[in-house]
Formats: structure tokens, sequence, C-alpha cells
């Protein structure tokens, strides 16, 4: 009766890697290296302002053992490996300076409260599979950036002439109205491969509207900044 309990418990554990395993890998999206620094901002940006300081380290570590290290959201994390790999106790002086159980407990908490880490099934002996989430898939974050935003454009409304190459958020307005397609040579771009370029040059009296700026890719634009100095050769 017991062997057959234990072949039971064996089938349902390895039935458990696999699941997994299909989980990570299936209606996730891909991280691309070149998303990467913009994923960094928006932590900082729009997550960090959200957290107390070992919420936020925790943060980082899990998100380094996961989408930073191979692009898969999902970790398996134990409490007692991450008392002492994350950071050091403010509280004790101690050589083996780890922090509490309870501490490591309250702040994975306090990240699942916010919507940054997800536990996706039960612990078992290797510790709890989560998933970390990233600022544009966090409710918390979306609302904290939609509001600052809205201060920001309000400033720019008294204005009552709206620039849209100096800001990120408007300039992210103008490549989604083209599409994140160059203008010039319709190549398909990223927020962090497209560029602005003014179709009347600033020093011919062009603005920073809506209406004078274009998406352009690196290559379009210097050229076409080029012509518009006229005198100075392409190449050198
Ligand atoms: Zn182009």
């Amino acid at each position: 009766m017991n062997k057959r309990l234990e072949m039971i418990r064996q089938l349902l554990s390895e039935l458990e890697v696999e699941v997994n395993a299909t989980t990570a890998t299936v209606g996730d999206r891909d991280f691309s290296a070149l998303e990467l620094p913009l994923i960094v901002q928006e932590i900082v940006d729009d997550l960090q302002p959200l957290l107390e300081p070992y919420d936020a380290a925790f943060y980082w570590f899990l998100f380094r053992h996961s989408i930073l290290k191979d692009g898969n959201p999902h970790l398996r994390v134990s409490t007692r490996s991450l008392r002492r790999a994350v950071v050091r106790s403010a509280y004790s002086s101690a050589a083996e300076n780890t922090i509490s159980l309870g501490k490591v407990q309250d702040t994975l908490r306090a990240l699942e409260t916010v919507g940054a880490i997800r536990k996706e099934g039960e612990p078992n002996r290797d510790g709890t599979l989560y998933r970390v989430l990233i600022p544009e898939e966090i409710e918390a974050c979306r609302k904290f950036r939609s509001e600052r935003t809205a201060s920001e454009s309000e400033l720019f409304i008294d204005n009552a002439n709206i620039d849209y190459y100096n800001t990120r958020q408007n300039r992210i307005r103008v490549f989604e109205r083209d599409g994140y397609l160059c203008r010039y040579c319709h190549k398909q771009l990223t927020r962090l491969t497209a560029t602005l370029d003014h179709v009347t040059p600033v020093a011919e009296g062009g603005d920073n509207s809506l209406e004078n700026l274009v998406t352009a890719c690196l290559d379009c634009n210097s050229r076409k900044n080029m012509r518009a100095v006229g005198d100075i050769p392409a190449e050198q």
C-alpha cells in the first residue's frame, strides 16, 4: 500500500514538473534583449515607487533569476534560500546576517499584493513556483503611470502648444499613430529603434506639433537631416 502511494506521489511530482514546463513556455511572451532596457526603466519609474526597500530588493532578485536570466518569467524559490541570497538584514550586525523567515514571507506577500509576482501552484520540496510580472502587466503600475502622465499632459494643455517631441509619452503617441513604421522606407520599428523626424526642420521654423512629426528609422532620419543642412555631404 505504502509503495503504491509512494509511486502515485512520484508520478504527481513528475506531472507537476511537466505542467510547469508547459505553462512556462506556452502563452508567455518572449522577452527580447532589446526590450530589457525599457522594462528596467519602467520598473524604476512605475513599480519601485510603489514598493518598500526590502520589496524592491526582492523584486530585483526575482527579476534577475527569471526574465533577465533566460526570458522565462517563472521561477521556483524557497523562503529559506531567499533569507541568505537577496539582501542583508538591516536589524542585525551579526556576521551571519540573514533576514528572518517572517520578513521574507512578508516581503513575498507584499509583492503579491502589489501584483508584481504571482504564485503559480503549491509549494514543493524545492520551494514555490512564482511568476514575475513586469510593470505593463501590473494593474497598480499602469494606474500609477496614467495618473502621472495625466498630470503631465495637464501641464501641456495649459501651454496650449503640445510638445510631441520632448515628452516620452507624447513621442510614443506619434509612433503609435504611424504604427511604428518608418515614414520614408516603411521599415518596421520598435519603441527602441523608432526616432522622430521633423517634416519641416526646426531650423526652417518647424515646430514640435503632432502634424510636423513623423516616425523614422535612424538611417532615414540622419539622411534627411544631411539633406536639410544641404552642404554637408552624406559621406566624408
Ligand atoms: Zn527608414
